[in-house]
């Protein structure tokens, strides 16, 4: 994570690939913070240079659609810690997930996803790649022998690790080593461990996928996704997708991720030590079944450095999950996660979403489960909260 704490440093400003010079900080003042290039446009020197840019012999902003310096330097410090060759920004999470999908499959192929994954990649898989008849067979991750099975022919492995709700760890390197033993790309969902925790890049990984919205962004405000990759496939997606599909990060939100980058390792530490204690006290609890967090794991997932703050855990059926949720008074009742604060869902208020069939696919999970995000608040508060709240709910 060296080079990486003053952008605005010229010796410290993160490699490009050769042809981007996207952000040039000696002209902004050498500022500790890079600028918001709140513009749609860039304007060219003059005609010649217009001419070398469309002919694709230099490369510099244009349109922010394509290219803008502040999301570029986003970009260039994901693609540095997550040590793949470069990375690009689009609007969300979905549109990182469905952008790099896209880019792989045509009608008529097949891709095979582990299961639990994210709820909305799995709808987007069930209804917008059904559609285009593409075919995606679903499979637990961490059965290696039935991914052997399944994939042949598949034009994409999809991970997510650990995945959504169940919070299954999976071994990302034998995956992503079978996957390249049938000739399809490996896509890891790794929106959860953050950069901090796992690079899959580095166990073999063909492209890495985060919803920014969660630990990069940190504090709640932005909606953002990126993917990472070879300067090949982040190439393609950004000549084949984001041009049609156009969904790009926007300059004020990636100036808000870089923020959120500064203390992401911090944070991500915070994160760990406090949901490790509230995990060790749920799993002593006498109302307490299961705990699904893969710090407690034994063994620990291989490829993972450090367990996050988002896990689930189940209820003795003596608890009242509805009382439970509304006695919480740190625990604010909501989706997503990342931020500073603490977060609780039951598995129980899926049974009234819309997804018919989908849903049940999806959420082959009990309805004692409760999934909680572990904010930076203090632990004891967060646990004398969990604590309190259960012996008021006890029927
Ligand atoms: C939130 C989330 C997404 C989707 O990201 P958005 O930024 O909301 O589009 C994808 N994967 C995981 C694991 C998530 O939690």
């Amino acid at each position: 994570m060296k080079n990486n704490n003053n952008p605005a440093d010229p010796d410290q400003l993160p490699r490009a690939p050769e042809s981007v010079v996207a952000y040039d900080a000696e002209h902004f003042a050498n500022a500790v913070v890079p600028p918001i290039f709140q513009n749609s446009l860039f304007t060219f020197e003059n005609f010649d240079e217009m001419v070398e840019t469309y002919a694709g012999r230099k490369t510099r902003p244009v349109y922010s659609r394509g290219l803008n310096p502040t999301t570029r330097a986003f970009e260039e410090k994901i693609a540095q810690l997550e040590r793949t060759e470069d990375a690009l920004g689009l609007a969300s999470g979905m549109a990182a997930i469905s952008s790099a999908v896209l880019s792989v499959v045509k009608p008529g192929d097949r891709i095979v996803s582990v299961e639990h994954c994210y709820p909305d990649a799995f709808r987007f898989f069930e209804m917008f790649l059904r559609d285009m008849n593409v075919r995606v067979d679903y499979v637990d991750g961490r059965d290696l022998d039935a991914v052997r099975k399944i994939m042949p022919g598949a034009k994409v492995l999809y991970l997510e690790s650990p995945t959504s709700w169940t919070f299954h760890t999976h071994d990302i390197a034998a995956l992503c080593q079978i996957a390249r033993d049938h000739g399809a790309v490996s896509m890891i969902d790794n929106s959860w461990a953050s950069p901090v925790f796992c690079q899959p890049a580095t166990l073999g990984c063909d492209v890495v996928i985060h919803s920014a919205s969660k630990y990069i962004g940190g504090h709640s405000d932005v909606v953002a996704g990126v993917i990472a990759g070879s300067n090949e496939f982040i190439g393609r997606v950004r000549s084949h997708i984001l041009p049609y599909l156009g969904a790009k990060l926007s300059a004020f939100d990636g100036w808000l991720l870089l923020r959120g980058l500064r203390t992401l390792p911090a944070r991500m530490r915070e994160h760990q030590r406090s949901a490790t204690i509230i995990a060790r006290n749920l799993a002593n609890h006498p109302k307490v079944t299961a705990v699904h967090y893969p710090g407690l794991m034994e063994p620990a997932a291989p490829g993972l450095s450090g367990s996050s703050g988002l896990f689930s855990f189940e209820f003795a059926p003596e608890v009242d999950i509805p009382t439970f949720v509304d006695a919480l008074r740190f625990f604010k009742i909501g989706v997503s996660w990342g931020g500073h604060e603490s977060l609780i869902v039951p598995a129980l208020v899926t049974r009234a979403q819309v997804g018919g069939p989908n849903s049940a696919i999806r959420f082959g999970v009990p309805e004692n489960l409760v999934r909680l995000h572990i904010g930076l608040e203090s632990a004891e508060d967060l646990w004398s909260d969990l604590a309190t709240a259960i012996e008021a709910s006890l029927k």
